[in-house]
């Protein structure tokens, strides 16, 4: 069974379902005001994996993530840019996606935007006022952080210090009792987008958004709620705490993925100019060679991400596409149980990718040496269907043809029948055969 590391409790947990065989995840998404950088990219890798290894030990996934498409940055960029807040969202998600798609990411299975919800967060926070648990004050609405019991269960320390750090950082709520209260509602500033409420035209504070939409999409008491590290406190206690004091059961487990930090540790930032976009790495590395490099580092952990580490894991990608070739029938046999096994054991041991990845190579050079199909299959299948790492094993099939290959796969998990025939009518005037296999489009020359 997989055991996760859970920020709540804060110890490696049995991930014990809701209902038996189901995983319900919802993933908080992202802000798109602006070009994603590697971080995100991590980011998206560090679910896609655990979604993926979900799905290969036999769980059916329901993967929820939204996107913030109302925002003080979204509105900020598109006051600068003279254009509207839709614009600038429409704009940076579809960047979004694009560089998701690139990276192998597969999407989620629903994707809520925070405009769309604004009525039923209303009714929640109207809820949460008639309860006592929030009060409206000058400027806004706000959440009594004292009302429930357990505030600060996420936090990363005693409530006293985070107190301090709150008060020196939100200087513009006015209308708050106390420095851990939060916006649930912020009341119209001249030019911003509004809807209306019992407190005025206003907008949702980002804390009730995610609370709202998983708990409708996902039901009460879903699986696991994840995330960035860096959204743990507040974001995530506020989201907690809300549900808490609307007396619904929340997540059952919390899990976050760790961030990407410079050569020597150092925070990337735009003002120390060593970020990298993600549309960029992309142009210029294999992204096959970035989720390599997720892998062999634990997703709870920090990660460095360079020019020379993307270097060498596209050198080593390149030995897995050599391994693949040495053995092309491989996927036709019966994987090998002992393999499957040890690379589960890791697996299933809060996602030690950095140890699967070991069991995986050691499996590599076990069947380069007796050239056992079955273990050659249960290594391949690994890295494809279980870490989402797809080996070329036909130097003859062109890089387009795997990208159109890749869009198959995506039609054919969302579903779009007619897309996916329509890319395989093209790979087939292209020349190749293609086949489907559990690991995805294969493709081979037809003559
Ligand atoms: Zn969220």
């Amino acid at each position: 069974m997989l055991r996760l590391y859970d920020t709540a409790t804060r110890r490696v947990e049995p991930l014990e379902l809701r209902r038996p065989g189901e995983l319900s995840l919802y993933v908080c998404g992202p802000t798109v005001y602006a070009e994603p950088h590697v971080g995100h990219g991590r980011f998206g890798l560090a679910w896609d994996v655990l979604r993926r290894y979900a799905r290969w030990s036999g769980l059916a996934v329901r993967h929820v993530s939204n996107v913030t498409d109302i925002d003080d940055k979204i509105i900020a960029r598109a006051n600068d840019e003279g254009t509207v807040v839709a614009e600038v969202a429409a704009r940076s998600e579809e960047v979004w996606w694009k560089a998701m798609d690139r990276l192998g990411v597969e999407r989620p299975d629903e994707i809520p935007h925070a405009t769309a919800y604004v009525e039923r967060m209303v009714e929640l926070i109207a809820g949460l006022v008639a309860g006592g648990h929030a009060y409206a004050g000058g400027d806004g609405v706000y959440f009594a952080a004292d009302s429930i019991p357990d505030y600060g269960l996420l936090a990363p320390g005693p409530l006293d210090q985070l107190q301090a750090g709150a008060r020196v950082e939100v200087a513009e709520e006015a209308g708050k009792r106390s420095p851990l209260d939060f916006a649930l509602w912020k009341l119209a500033k001249p030019g911003e987008p509004t809807w209306e409420s019992p407190w005025g035209p206003g907008r949702p504070g980002w804390h009730t958004e995610c609370v709202v939409m998983s708990l409708d999409l996902l039901g009460d008491g879903f699986d696991l709620h994840g995330g960035g590290i860096d959204l743990t406190f507040p974001h995530h206690e506020n989201e907690r705490a809300q549900a808490e004091a609307a007396g619904r059961a929340f997540a059952r487990r919390w899990v976050h993925s760790g961030l990407v930090v410079a050569e020597g540790g150092e925070k990337m930032s735009k003002s120390l100019g060593n970020t990298m976009s993600l549309p960029e790495l992309v142009d210029r590395y294999d992204p096959r060679a970035f989720r390599l490099l997720a892998l062999q580092a634990h997703y709870r952990r920090s990660m460095t991400v360079s020019p020379a580490t993307l270097e060498a894991a596209g050198r080593a990608v390149e030995g897995l596409d050599a391994f693949a070739r040495e053995l092309p029938d491989a996927r036709d046999e019966a994987p090998d149980a002992g393999v499957r096994q040890r690379f589960a054991e890791r697996m299933d041991d809060d996602l030690d990718t950095p140890g699967a990845v070991a069991v995986l190579y050691g499996a590599m050079r076990d069947a380069r040496a007796s050239g056992d199909r079955a273990v050659a299959s249960a290594v391949v299948d690994a890295w494809e269907r279980a870490l989402g790492l797809v080996l070329r094993s036909h130097e003859e099939v062109s890089p387009e043809a795997w990208a159109k290959a890749a869009l198959r796969d995506r039609a054919r998990a969302a579903s779009d029948w007619p897309g996916a025939d329509a890319i395989r009518d093209e790979l087939v005037a292209d020349g190749y055969v293609v086949e489907d296999t559990p690991a995805g489009t294969r493709l081979r020359p037809s003559r």
